[in-house]
This record gives C-alpha cells, structure tokens and sequence, in this order.
C-alpha cells in the first residue's frame, strides 16, 4: 500500500516555487487559466490607480469579497476597537492580477510597502530594524475559508542580526531562537515547498539528545544550532541560501500566497467545498505577537459555544509558552480554555466579554484565535464558526431565543442536511452494550462530529478513496492526523479516526463540515502508518479490520456495531421545525404503503399520505397465489373468486393506514405496473418445465414424488408458462399498465375501491376521519380517466349504499407523461386532484429508462457535462419542470380549487421543493424519512420567495422616487 507523503504529493516543487519567486519580481510571465484572467483582468483595466493594499483599519466585514474572510474580520474587529495587531491586507484582485500576468500588478508592491511604513507606526517598531524589530506574520486568506489550504509563515523579519538585537531587547534568547528556527522552517515548507520531515528529524534528534518531550524543553543554545541546521537544509534542498532580506522574505512568502491558490489541495478542496475558482485570496502581513515568550503568555483556538453539542459554554483548547499552530496541531496535550480561567482569570473575564461581544456583533457563533503576550490580550482571528448537525439546530434555536436572530433566521441557518442528521443511524444499544461487555470498546476519544459508522480500516488517503468510492466498502480512515491532502480519503470514508488533533484539528473540521462521524485524539492508539496497523489497549487491528467509531460519544470499538436510527425528539429539532411549519405554505406529506411507514411519517410531520402503492401488499406470501390466480383466470367467475379472496386483505391494509392517519387525507393509487410482475419470471418457467419434462420420461420420480404428482405439477407449470408468455411485452414499462390496466381489467380496480370504501366505513364507525382520495395512475388521454371514473364512482357509490355512510372523497391521478400534462385542462374536467409522478415523468420526457440511465450513460453524461445533475435525483427543471408548470396553470384553469402535489421522489428533494413552492403546488409527498428535511425545505423555498419579493418591491420604489 503506498503511503502518501508530504514531498510527493507537495503541489509545487522546489524549481516551481523558485518560478514562482521570479514571477514575483516581475521578470518572468506564467501561464494563467481563463477562470482566473477574466475577473481582475476587468478590474485591473481599470487603470494604475488601482488599490491593492488596504490597512486594517481602511476595511470592514463587508468586504470579505476583496479582502477574504479572514481580512475583513481583522479590519472588523480592528474598528470595533478589539486588542487587533495592526497589519495591512492585499487584496483578493491583487492575487487574479498576479495569477494572470505571472507577476505583482504595477504599484502593488510600492503600495504594500507604503503601508507597511504605517504599520510600523502603529506597532512602534520597524520591520528589519535591529534595535525594535517589527517580526510579521503572512496570512492567507480567502473568501470562504478553507482549512489549512494555505499555511501561514510566522515571524517573517527575522535574520541574524535582528535575532541578535531582538534578544538583546527581550533577554529571552531562547524564545528568539524558538522564533527564529520557526521561521526557517515554515519558509522552508510553505514558502518553498520542502518537505516537513527533514526539518522535524532534526527536532526529534535535538530531543532525544536532550531527553525532552517537547521542542519546548529546548533551551537558547539547541535552538540555535536547530535554526543553523534548518539553513543547511534550507541549502541543500533549495539550491539557495535562506534570504536574510526582511522585505524579500516578505515577497516571496506573499507570491506563494498567491500561488498556492492554484495548488492541488487548494483546487480539491474547492471542488469538494462548491468553491468558485475565480475567487482569489488575500494576503494579511500582521504584526506578530508572541504567545511563546514564558508562562504568562500563550495562545488558544475556540469557539464561543460548544459546536458540537451546541451547548453554551466557550469551547477550545489553549496552550501556555506556544505559538501559532501549535495548538491544533496536536503535538502538545493542549488544556481545556475553562482552565484560563484559574491559570489568568483576569484575561479569561476579558476574553470571555471579547466573545460575547463578537456573538452579539456577528449574531452568530464565532471561531476565534487569540494570542497572550506577556499578560496582554490579542485577538487574532474570528469567523462565523462551523458545527454539527446537532450544534446547527440548538445554536440557531438558542440565537433566536436569546434574540440575537429572528425566528425565520434560525430556520433559514439550519441545512436540510443538517435535519437529516438526525434521520441517521446511531449504534444500536443493546449491540453497544454487547461491545462492550464483550471488550470491544477498545478506545475513547474527542467525540468532534457526531454520529456512528463501522467500517474497515484504511491507513490512507487513497486506500480510503480506492475503497470507499471505487469499491463502495464501509470504510473507516485512520491516520495520526489529517492534512489537506486526505480530503479526498475522508470524503470516501465512512468515519474518521486519528491518534493526535484536538477539536479544531483538521480532521475534526473537515469530518464537521462534511457530516462525518469522527473521533480524535485517541491518545492512547498508535497508528502506524508503515506497518499498516493500530495498537491500543494491547489490542491491533489491521488494515481491512472492522472497527466501529461513535462520533457523539467518541468512543472506538472493535469490529462492527449494528445501526439504529434515532429517536427523533430532540427538543431543539422540533422547536426548530414547529417554526419551520409557520413559514411555510406547501404542505408535507408522506409516501407510504404500511400503517407502519404512515405512523411514522406522522410522527415526524407528515400531513397526509400523497402515495400508497396498493400493488406491493400483492407480493406478501400469503397472497401471491390469489394473486396470481387472478391474472390466470380464464373467465370471470374463477377471477372474482380470486378478487373476492383478496378483498378483505386489501380491506385491511387501507383501514390500518385510515387508522394511522386519523384525519388526514390518504391517497390510495389503484394498480400500477404491468401484471407479469407477479408472476414467475418467463425464463426460470421454461427451464422448470423442461425438467419437469425430462424427469418425466427417464421416470425419475424424484425422492417419491408419484408419476401423477408430477404429471399435475407440470400442467400447473405449462399453464403459468402459457399465462406469461401470453403477457409478454416488449416494453413492459409503457406497456399495459396503469390505467390502461385498470381498464383492461375492471374487476381489479373496483375490488379495490371496494376495499377502500368498506375500509373507511369500517374506520368511520370507529370513529376515525378518513379523507380517501382514489388515484388513477399513467392517464395520458382524458376520456381514459372518464371511463374510469365512471366505473369507480360507481362502485363507491355501491358501497357506501350498502353501508348507509357517507364518506366524502376526492378522484384524481396522476400526472406522469408529458401529454397529460399538455392536456391537462381537459383532465381536470374529471380529476379533483393531480399528483406529479416525477419519477416517470422525468422518465417519458426524457424518453430515457431510469434503471438503465443510472447504472450506464447518465454518469458519462454528468461527467461530459451534458446534464449537470441527474435529473431522477433532482427534478430537471428546464424540462420536466416547463411540463409540470404548464399541467398547473391548465389543470386550475379548468378547476381553480384543483389540489396539486408531486409524490416522485423529487418530493423530498430540496431544489426541487424549492421549485414546487414556486409553481404553486398545494403540498409535496416524500418517503418518510424525509418528511423533517421536506418541512425546513419547504419553510426555506418560502422564506426565499418572501425575501426576493421584498427585494423587487423595494427597488420598484426606490424607482418610483427617482
Ligand atoms: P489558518 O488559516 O490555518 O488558521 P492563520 O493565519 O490563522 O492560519 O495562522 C495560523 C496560526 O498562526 C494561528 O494560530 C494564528 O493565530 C497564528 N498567527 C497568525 N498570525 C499571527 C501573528 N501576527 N501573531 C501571532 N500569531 C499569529
Ligand atoms: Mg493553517
Ligand atoms: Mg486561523
């Protein structure tokens, strides 16, 4: 198995960096791609006096556009007057400017450089200058952000003469050296690209040699030597000397900014994100504040409330005597923030109101990063924080609550997927419980994305990927931590396991973001990578073993656990949903064949059954044999026979769902598919008669098996064979079936209304409210719908006659081939109601066969781009949408009370939800499963709606006033 490291999967080499620095002196033209030229290419043109540079203090959050995410909430923070170090920003379109011409735009540096000069002023202390030296930082920073896309350089000014000058200043020679071999380092790997493990064989030597744990325990004079060597690396693998310059460090870490928008994992995130390529990043040069210079200073990644659980408290871990990345990066056991606040209560209580402040000012959940100082506070970073799918729903709940929101926010801010979380399976308790009394909980970690997943072992990226996605395996990914390089690995997993990282480690971000349970820092398992193995507790599992992780409660076991779904009763989500439900206009129901399936669609919000295939009652063992004893009857009195035997069956399915929807309406569609389905397949027949035949005459009677018995037997299996082959069709699925069925064979369909009317009476004295409404499958033609519904009336008429009961009900059908929609006007004469089968429609209007489409063309066709997404999946609304908009508009024309929805399983689907809403559906129908994601779709497609007619009609009058 090959193991991916950081060299050879590096985006770019040593000889493309050192390009790339020549391009940032202007000498030398890269080629661009068009994404990239066609927006600054139209800015730029816009003259010489382009800005490209802005301070800290000249921005705010609402330019995210131009300064990235990261800028604009520095320039945010800075104007609310927040401890910020001062620093300047180069602007998204300097970066499009660059990565088109292969060099800095005209005046971008002389503007960086005038800026800086202000900076200076700001922090009191000049960039190179011995005596006070300003020491900066580079970061990256694009629009949205992106985890670990693009690294940042710390401590850029530093050479020997202002190490020398800065520990004359400081007396901490050890912390100038800790700064200084930091900076080698990290220009090294980011700046140019070499390797990591180089740099970190020589601090584990140091180590060793001194009998440390951490780089921390390094004292002044290790340091130095570590930097001396880290040069030497830097030498040999670069071809050039470490630059002394201040400003050309700075340059160059700056141009690798800009190029690293355009290396892999910046390109693979994005693609994996739905990022635009046009964007650009930023660049933020900051005044660098030191967590690393002793006890009283340090440095913490948190967020403002708990994003995993949603719970209040302020979340994250800090470290003492550190800088920068050391806290995610997991090489140090990092404390908990709630210890701050005996370790410096002072600074805690200040952090704590910085905080609030930000959650109250962003009215949102903040990620933010901090730095102390020798006792002083600085504020580093701050962004809208990611979060569970549990942390999503409570947060937005607790938001509005607390009033920093609107109720229709908190809504909006909760995903669909967000809701399907919690549709999903946990481990099943008593399973769990087994695990464990059997030893199987083989470790605990950081429970950072909720959720269970079992799956077997990979060690890597690519085994996940070649596993997860080529071979559609269960797959659990293991590593010691995460890199942007894994992406795509976790991506294919199923769940993420690592050794190392804390709850803003990259793994516990990505698996986050993409709703992918995941433990962490399960510090007491060793993975090697090598050897293909993990050890923990005295137990290993290999690479290819089952391992079960619980993300919610960050428990590992081994071997694979059963799944349940979960309860759905989270407070929270039914809050959130309760305020769903007042947003939106659509109603949601359910499709469902079982009273089992209704009860739980209504649990979860279903205000009615849209669907309920009555043929699939028809495959249950005991009732096949009628079935089928239907289809092969000859003539009308064995038929009815067979139809009256399957009456009280069908007349029990439809009062179990009556019951379970006690109120609401249910739709019953009458038989749909074409009637071999219930009968043997034709060719298993043939072969069973041709034995039957030869047995017959080698007088082989079978284990005992009498002469007669077989001879009767044969018959019985000639005649189906007659039967099947009489009902052959080339094309079953646009042959004789749905309505055209029911005309064929009437008995059928009235046995069935049959059965509906004497199921709602039966319920109706009960007590129970049925609303039937009777559904017509595959009408194309109106005067089809007519027959039957003469027919059908008629039998419920009978029934009802019979009963003494009335029972009000609605006739309609389903609208699933284009000329039932191009007709529809006519068809509303004899329906009271239309229901979308996208499933078929979709199928007739693209005149494409779904079976065959999804395992063959369709993925060529999304690949080559010629549909950009399946159209089974997500409604096409281009096409089958025009049909289904122009079926509404006719069908109301006749009947302007004609009650309208869609039971495909577009029904369920938020885009096209979103569409329905837009075209004036009444309700959508969708698998139960669904029905919670289909209610917060729905409120979202209103709210939209609600929100683009507030906007037009504001600018109509601001029109106006002009
Ligand atoms: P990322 O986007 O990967 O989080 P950042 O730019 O936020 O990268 O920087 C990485 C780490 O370096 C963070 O912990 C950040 O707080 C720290 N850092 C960045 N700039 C400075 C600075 N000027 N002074 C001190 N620490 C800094
Ligand atoms: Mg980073
Ligand atoms: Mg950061």
């Amino acid at each position: 198995m090959p193991t991916r490291t950081r060299s050879s999967t590096a985006t770019r080499t040593p000889a493309k960096a050192a390009k790339a620095a020549k391009a940032a002196k202007g000498t030398r033209a890269t080629k661009s791609t068009k994404a990239q030229a066609a927006k600054p290419a139209a800015r730029a043109a816009s003259g010489g006096g382009a800005k490209w540079v802005y301070l800290f203090n000249e921005g705010d959050a609402s330019m995210r556009d131009l300064l990235g995410g990261k800028g604009a909430n520095l320039a945010e923070m800075t104007r609310l007057e927040l401890p910020v170090p001062p620093g300047l920003i180069v602007t998204t379109d300097a970066c499009n400017a660059y990565l088109a011409a292969g060099g800095f735009p005209d005046t971008m540096w002389q503007q960086v450089l005038v800026a800086l000069k202000k900076v200076e002023r700001q922090a009191g202390k000049r960039f190179g200058d011995a005596k006070d030296p300003l020491l900066v930082s580079c970061r990256s920073g694009a629009k949205f952000s992106m985890p670990g896309m693009m690294d940042t350089v710390l401590n850029i000014g530093l050479n020997d003469k202002v190490a020398a000058g800065l520990t004359e200043l400081t007396g901490d020679a050890r912390f100038v050296n800790d700064a200084y071999r930091r900076l080698v380092q990290m220009f090294g790997t980011v700046v140019m690209n070499l390797p990591d493990e180089p740099f970190e064989e020589v601090l584990a030597a140091w180590r060793a040699k001194r009998g440390v744990a951490n780089d921390a325990d390094l004292d002044a004079a290790d340091l130095r030597e570590v930097t001396d060597e880290f040069k030497r690396i830097f030498k040999a693998r670069t071809k050039s000397e470490f630059p002394d310059d201040p400003l050309e460090q700075m340059r160059l870490a700056i141009a690798a900014v800009f190029n690293s928008w355009n290396g892999k994992r910046a390109i693979d995130y994005r693609n994996a994100a739905g990022i635009a390529h046009d964007l650009g990043t930023a660049v933020n040069i900051q005044t660098m504040v030191f967590g690393n210079m002793g006890a009283g200073s340090g440095t913490g990644v948190v967020t403002t409330r708990n994003v995993t659980s949603g719970e209040r408290d302020i979340e994250g871990d800090y470290l003492t005597n550190a800088q920068g990345e050391d806290v995610v990066a997991g090489i140090r056991e990092t404390k908990r923030i709630a210890a701050l606040s005996e370790e410096m209560p002072k600074i805690y209580r200040e952090f704590a109101a910085i905080c609030k402040r930000l959650e109250k000012h962003y009215r949102e959940v903040q990620d933010v990063e901090f730095t102390i100082e020798r006792g002083k506070l600085w504020m580093l970073q701050t962004r809208d924080a990611k979060r569970s799918a549990v942390a999503a729903v409570r947060l937005a709940v607790d938001l509005a609550n607390e009033k920093l929101i609107t109720r229709a926010e908190a809504v909006q801010r909760v995903k669909p997927e967000h809701v399907d979380y919690f549709l999903h399976p946990q481990f099943d308790p008593q399973d769990r419980a087994a695990a464990k009394a059997r030893g199987d909980a083989i470790a605990t970690g950081l429970n950072v994305s909720p959720g269970a997943a079992s799956g077997i072992l990979a060690f890597d990226a690519d085994t996940a990927e070649q596993w997860g996605l080529k071979e559609k395996k269960a797959v659990i990914m293991v590593r010691p931590e995460t890199k942007p390089d894994d992406v795509h690995g976790m991506l294919a997993a199923r769940g993420i396991l690592t050794s190392r990282g804390g709850r803003t480690s990259h793994a516990a971000l990505v698996a986050r973001q993409f709703g992918k349970p995941a433990v962490v820092g399960v510090l007491a398992m060793d993975v090697d990578v090598e050897k293909r193995q993990l050890t923990v507790g005295g137990r290993t599992l290999r690479e290819g073993d089952p391992v079960s992780v619980d993300g919610t409660t960050g428990e590992v076991f081994a071997g694979e656990l059963k799944t349940v779904v979960p309860d759905f009763k989270e407070p929270h989500l039914l809050t959130l949903l309760g305020w769903a439900d007042t947003f939106r206009r659509l109603g949601v129901w359910a499709n469902a064949d079982y009273p089992r399936d209704a009860e739980r669609a209504r649990s979860y919000g279903a205000e009615g059954i849209g669907l309920t295939r009555t043929e699939h009652m028809f495959f249950e063992t005991d009732r096949l044999p009628h079935v089928q004893r239907m289809i092969l009857a000859r003539d009308e009195a064995v038929r009815d026979q067979a139809l009256a035997t399957l009456l009280p069956f069908q007349r029990d399915d439809f009062a179990g769902l009556f019951r379970a929807m006690d109120g609401l309406p249910v739709t019953i569609r009458l038989i749909d598919p074409p009637l071999h389905e219930f009968l043997p397949a034709h060719d298993d027949l043939q072969k069973t008669v041709t034995e039957l035949e030869t047995r017959l005459r080698l007088r082989d009677d079978d284990g005992g098996k009498s002469k007669a018995a077989m001879e009767a037997e044969l018959a019985a299996k000639r005649e189906m064979l007659q039967a099947v082959e009489g009902m052959r069709e080339q094309n079953p699925m646009l042959g004789l079936r749905g309505v055209r069925l029911g005309i064929h064979m009437p008995s059928l369909v009235r046995m069935q209304v049959r059965a509906i009317f004497e199921a709602a009476c039966i319920c109706a004295k009960e007590g129970v409210k049925v609303k039937p409404k009777i559904m017509i499958p595959l009408t194309a033609v109106s005067s089809e719908l007519k027959i039957e519904r003469d027919l059908l009336e008629d039998e419920a008429k009978k029934v009802l006659k019979e009963q003494r009961q009335r029972i009000p009900y609605q006739f309609g059908t389903m609208i699933e081939v284009p000329r039932a929609a191009v007709v529809a006007e006519r068809i509303a004469e004899y329906a009271e109601f239309f229901s979308f089968g996208t499933n078929d429609l979709t199928q007739t209007t693209f005149g494409i066969s779904r079976d065959d489409a999804e395992t063959g063309f369709l993925t060529e066709y999304m690949g080559k781009g010629i549909l950009l997404r399946n159209p089974f999946a997500t409604l096409d609304q281009g096409g089958v949408g025009v049909l289904m908009e122009m079926a509404v508009r006719l069908g109301r024309t006749r009947r302007p009370d004609l009650n309208i929805g869609i039971c495909g399983e577009h029904g369920g689907d938020p885009a096209s939800i979103d569409f329905c809403h837009r075209i004036g559906l009444d309700y959508v129908s969708c698998s139960p499963f669904r029905v919670p994601v289909a209610r917060l779709a729905a409120a979202h497609a209103a709210l939209a709606q609600a929100a683009a007619e507030a906007k037009a009609a504001g600018t109509k009058k601001g029109a106006r006033r002009r």
